[in-house]
């Protein structure tokens, strides 16, 4: 299976010179593994740059994940070029929202005129909205493990074993607004011994205390999350903007000192282009 990273950052796209190496665009991962069809974990900008690596023929099919609504990870969808494709099929899936608003409605709501020239009925390919609740689901290959996740609306993490590997995607997290380590037992479940835990990594201890309340958690955070649960390899993700390339490389290398008193094995800082590669394991091995 390749794990590739197509958009690292959170908030909002942030492409210049000094941001280059870790890249500018929105939350987007893909999991691609061969005789699957694959599964794209949020719709940031990022998509677009997957897009252009697949066929244009109508034969493209996939499936998206997506922790929730918030611009950063929804945007991408009409750049995403297999959309505009007759033939192509793209089931999506995401939360509901706390007043009943279905996947399909929320997708309708914000991709109209006048905020898009078109809508989605509007494209070419079949794109079919799913909601999807807290609990496991089998999506493709894959099977999906939900729980709702502390952030701003509703949002939910994924635990995603595919290929005899447990993959975990928590892109925005709220930490406890007073600064402490708390973790809610249903995000510690959902990265129980993962293999590879995707986290949010937004802000220094100095930024958290300014933006508290903005849904995110610090680098420390996310490192105390990956080494209560158990984790092997922690992706350090959804960068904030205003972190350029030298800013993410110390909270890197901060972050893999103070890794090196746990359990977790490597520490990374996900990058824009970036390709992780799991051999297949047998799950019952
Ligand atoms: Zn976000
Ligand atoms: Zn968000």
């Amino acid at each position: 299976m390749n794990i590739t990273f197509y958009g690292v950052r959170g908030s909002t796209p942030c492409p210049c010179a000094g941001n280059r190496r870790y890249g500018g665009n929105t939350a987007c991962v893909v999991l691609e593994s061969p005789g699957c069809d694959p599964i794209a974990l949020d719709l940031g900008t990022g998509l677009r740059f997957w897009g252009e690596t697949l066929p244009l023929d109508g034969t493209f099919r996939g499936y998206a994940l997506v922790t929730h609504l918030h611009w950063d990870h929804v945007q991408g969808l009409p750049f995403f070029t297999p959309v505009h494709m007759p033939g192509s099929r793209f089931d999506i899936f995401g939360p509901v929202q706390d007043d009943g608003m279905q996947m399909d409605e929320a997708f309708e709501e914000f991709m109209r005129p006048p905020y898009f020239p078109i809508g989605i009925a509007d494209l070419a390919g079949d794109i079919e909205l799913h909601s999807i609740t807290d609990g496991d689901h089998v999506v493709g290959d894959a099977k999906v493990r939900v729980r709702n996740v502390p952030h701003i609306g509703p949002t939910v993490g994924f635990r995603i074993e595919l290929d005899g590997h447990t993959i975990v995607y928590v892109s925005d997290h709220q930490q406890p607004l007073d600064g402490g380590m708390d973790i809610a037992p249903q995000v510690l479940e959902l990265c129980d011994g993962a293999d590879l835990l995707i986290h949010d990594a937004q802000f220094t201890p100095e930024e958290f205390i300014v933006k508290a309340h903005w849904g995110h958690c610090t680098v420390d955070y996310a490192l105390h999350v990956a080494a209560e649960a158990g984790v092997r390899r922690l992706a350090l993700f959804h960068h904030d903007p205003s972190h350029d390339d030298g800013c993410v490389d110390r909270l890197l290398s901060e972050t893999r000192d103070k890794a090196a008193t746990t359990c977790i094995e490597e520490v990374i800082a996900a990058s824009e282009g970036l390709t992780l590669h799991y051999e297949h394991a047998s799950a019952t091995a």
